[in-house]
């Protein structure tokens, strides 16, 4: 399989390369120049195929002969090491929990299968080391922490704003083996971007290390995402209609889904569901695409008004809002109607959401606004309500528990790195060539 760029100014590459540009030089997004269809066969007994089994048949022609069978397997294998239930919530409503896996959020998924499919190939770079360098607001730096930790001659440095981050967002940063280095920067989330935009346009820099990233656009964690609609499908024992709602920020994973329906997945719509920054469903509704500036919300990993993944669902339609409408549908959520439904949902039936999994719940009341039988609606459930504690806690006006795991996590001490200016960072990224 060759990658494309969305810019189309930069050459076509296989896998392998667009999973360490992560960007194409233009800038560009780096797409697969064809959609695979998967065989009939394939998704008529999806239901009986072995779950490993089947999440290597949806990608394994998007690798292409970059790994050997048995090596993709073994990824796959890893990746998809934790449970993935769909719970019934009311009638013809579920929630598909993606949060059970080492950070409790569905990032998990495919920042672990980036990390090891860099694992496998970092051998092809002659002993050069790869240094994985993000800047995080939260999420990701947690889950693309667990994703690396402990891989050999990986070293993975994760810039985040000191102080702003949660207790829980802190500590998986910050308690990881010797080849995850937290950087705590004296600033906000834009200032930590800025370091690397800054290091990946140092020329320096570009000489001495491989420097690649690991963020939500890249390839190696956008298309695992696939995985779990045809698991979630494998668990759906009717042969209704299927309806996903996606809590969507910046599109990656709905953009999943929507190429999974695209490769036979049985799917009617997609629902994306966004809070105030509600760039998409505006475009959906007006056909004019106008972000507005960014506002913060309950849902923050969400608060996205420029989702980078939208240009591949626009690819996937040919630029045709017409057929975009056909599969998509947008709806937005404020932060006292995420609280609500939260607290309706626990009332009425005991089951606790976060606040973004709750925009994605609401998204489905929106379309299906009386309960019908023939169809079933899926909402994904992207975080632990753990995560957003307060927010839950107060909503729902109970304790909730910390899961075992983050006990652990909850008493390790941090280890960072404080730094003010990104001659700092340049510093530390250098040590060992130096
Ligand atoms: C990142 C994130 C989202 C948004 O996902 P996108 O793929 O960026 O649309 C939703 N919920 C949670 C909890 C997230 O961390």
């Amino acid at each position: 399989m060759k990658y494309i760029s969305l810019n189309h100014n930069s050459q076509p590459v296989n896998f392998q390369t667009a999973l360490i540009n992560g960007l194409a030089p233009d800038k560009g997004l780096y797409f697969p120049e064809k959609i695979i269809t998967l065989p009939k066969k394939i998704i008529d007994n999806i239901k009986t195929i072995d779950d490993t089994e089947l999440c290597y048949e949806v990608i394994k022609d998007y690798i292409g002969n970059d790994f050997t069978e048995d090596e993709l397997i073994k990824i796959i294998q890893k990746t998809i090491d934790f449970k993935i239930p769909l719970k019934k919530v009311e009638n013809s409503i579920f929630s598909l929990e993606l949060f059970h896996g080492p950070t409790l959020a569905f990032k998990d998924i495919g920042a672990k299968f980036l990390a090891l499919c860099m694992d496998k190939i970092k051998n092809d770079f002659d002993s050069k080391e790869i240094t994985v360098l993000v800047a995080t607001s939260g999420d990701t730096g947690g889950a693309v922490a667990k994703g690396f930790e402990g891989l050999n001659g990986i070293n993975v440095c994760i810039l985040y704003p000191k102080g702003r981050i949660s207790q829980v967002q802190e500590k998986q940063i910050t308690t990881n083996a010797k080849n995850v280095i937290a950087f705590e920067v004296n600033g906000n989330f834009d200032d930590c971007q800025k370091m690397v935009k800054d290091a990946f346009s140092d020329i320096e820099i570009k000489n001495k290390i491989i420097l690649t990233s690991a963020n939500s656009i890249n390839i190696a964690r956008w298309l695992p995402q696939m995985f779990y609609y045809f698991l979630a499908l494998k668990k759906i024992e009717n042969n209704n209609q299927n309806i996903f709602s996606v809590p969507s920020g910046n599109f990656g994973n709905i953009c999943a889904g929507i190429l999974s329906k695209e490769m036979g997945l049985n799917i009617q719509l997609f629902i994306a569901s966004t809070n105030i920054n509600k760039t998409v469903p505006r475009y959906l509704e007006s056909g004019i695409y106008n972000p507005k500036k960014t506002k913060p919300t309950i849902s923050n990993a969400m608060d996205v008004s420029n989702p980078s993944n939208f240009i591949r669902i626009q690819k996937i339609f040919n630029n045709d809002l017409q057929k975009i409408n056909k599969v998509i549908k947008g709806y937005s959520y404020n932060d006292s109607e995420t609280r609500e439904a939260i607290k309706d949902v626990y009332n009425s039936y005991n089951y606790i959401m976060d606040p973004h999994s709750a925009i994605g719940y609401l998204g489905l009341k929106s379309y299906l606004k009386n309960p019908r039988s023939d169809v079933n609606g899926i909402f994904l459930s992207t975080a632990h309500p753990i995560k957003f504690k307060e927010e839950v806690e107060n909503s729902i006006g109970e304790q909730i528990s910390l899961p075992s795991r983050l006990k652990k996590i909850m008493t390790k001490k941090k280890n960072t790195i404080e730094i003010e200016s990104y001659d700092q960072l340049k510093d530390h990224l250098l040590w060992k060539v130096n």
